[in-house]
């Protein structure tokens, strides 16, 4: 019997973004007691999560910026700066992805969730910016790859925010395709329609850039009109999902007003594209989100409908 996977370890608590930080442990703290009290996570096989290797990071990141993370010296922004316990949450944060993924391509789950922190897709090859240190999803979809011999994967990201790492990760390569639907203008100011890859990856970069102000029936309908008929082409083999909740009316960094309704709709799109391109294989990642009641509501909306 296959069943939808949560991947969670108080391990992810522990890096410290500072003092008054939107990126702190109390996201995660909130999540888990909101799905507790609410009995999300008994329908759920709940897997703990291993340290991911070097290697399977390396593919993404240079080699002396992710040493710099473990010696707390690596390139960073002002707003993202590294603390003890950052290398250890980061390396497990992508090996509970790679863990949920064995357990997908397996056959032993349908698809997962991961519930962990600092987020990832942001973090460039060689500078953790926005938040994040090490892009889970990039270094995911390189896993699918290598690890599991996929040769097409689909990295999904609603995050308010463009997902710049990911992007750029994957700029020349045909066989990661990369869509982002974000707010613009905004932070990081990349992700124009224009930019759509390069050289033998041209095409397989789709950005969707919105104004301020929009919601549900906006990313309902961009992903039906847009999103479907472009993963219909790639034919992905597995889809990887950068969700952000920080699109959320509530959210205090994002100017967006989608409801947890939305979320449910948009997880129900995803799904349905995975069941009709790629035998249902999915995993989700949590990116941003920073109102701790509307993030933990609108993750207990996603993950009813994955596991429904
Ligand atoms: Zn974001």
């Amino acid at each position: 019997m296959t069943r939808s996977l949560f991947v969670y370890d108080d391990i992810f608590l522990e890096h410290d973004a500072g003092a008054g930080h939107p990126e702190s442990q109390h996201r995660l703290i909130a999540l888990m007691d909101h799905l507790d009290r609410r009995g999300t996570l008994t329908g759920l096989r709940r897997i703990t999560p291993r340290a991911a290797s070097l290697e399977t990071i390396e593919r993404v990141h240079e080699p002396a910026y992710i040493d710099g993370i473990r010696l707390m010296s690596a390139a960073t922004t002002a707003d993202t700066v590294i603390s003890p316990a950052t290398y250890d949450c980061v390396l497990r944060a992508s090996g509970g992805v790679q863990a949920a993924i064995d357990e997908v391509v397996g056959g032993r789950a349908v698809n997962a969730f991961c519930a962990h922190r600092p987020p990832g897709h942001h973090a460039e090859a060689g500078l953790a910016m926005g938040f994040c240190y090490v892009n889970h999803a990039a270094v995911a979809a390189r896993y699918l790859q290598e690890r599991h011999g996929l040769a097409r994967v689909a990295v999904l990201d609603w995050d308010v925010h463009h997902g710049n790492g990911t992007q750029h990760a994957f700029y020349n390569d045909p066989s990661v395709f990369y869509f982002s639907v974000h707010q613009a203008p905004h932070y990081p100011g990349t992700g124009s329609p224009s930019e759509c890859g390069e050289g033998a990856g041209l095409g397989t970069t789709l950005n969707v850039p919105l104004p301020a102000g929009c919601g549900d029936g906006e990313y309902s309908r961009l992903f039906s009109e847009v999103l479907r008929p472009a993963l219909e082409t790639f034919c992905p083999e597995f889809i990887l999902l950068s969700a952000g909740f920080d699109t959320h009316v509530s959210d205090p960094l994002g100017g967006m007003v989608m409801t947890e309704g939305g979320f449910e709709s948009l997880t129900a799109s995803v799904q349905s594209m995975a069941a009709d391109l790629c035998e249902k294989r999915l995993v989700s990642l949590l990116e941003g989100g920073y109102d701790l009641e509307a993030t933990a509501a609108s993750v207990e909306a996603h993950l009813a409908v994955l596991s429904g």
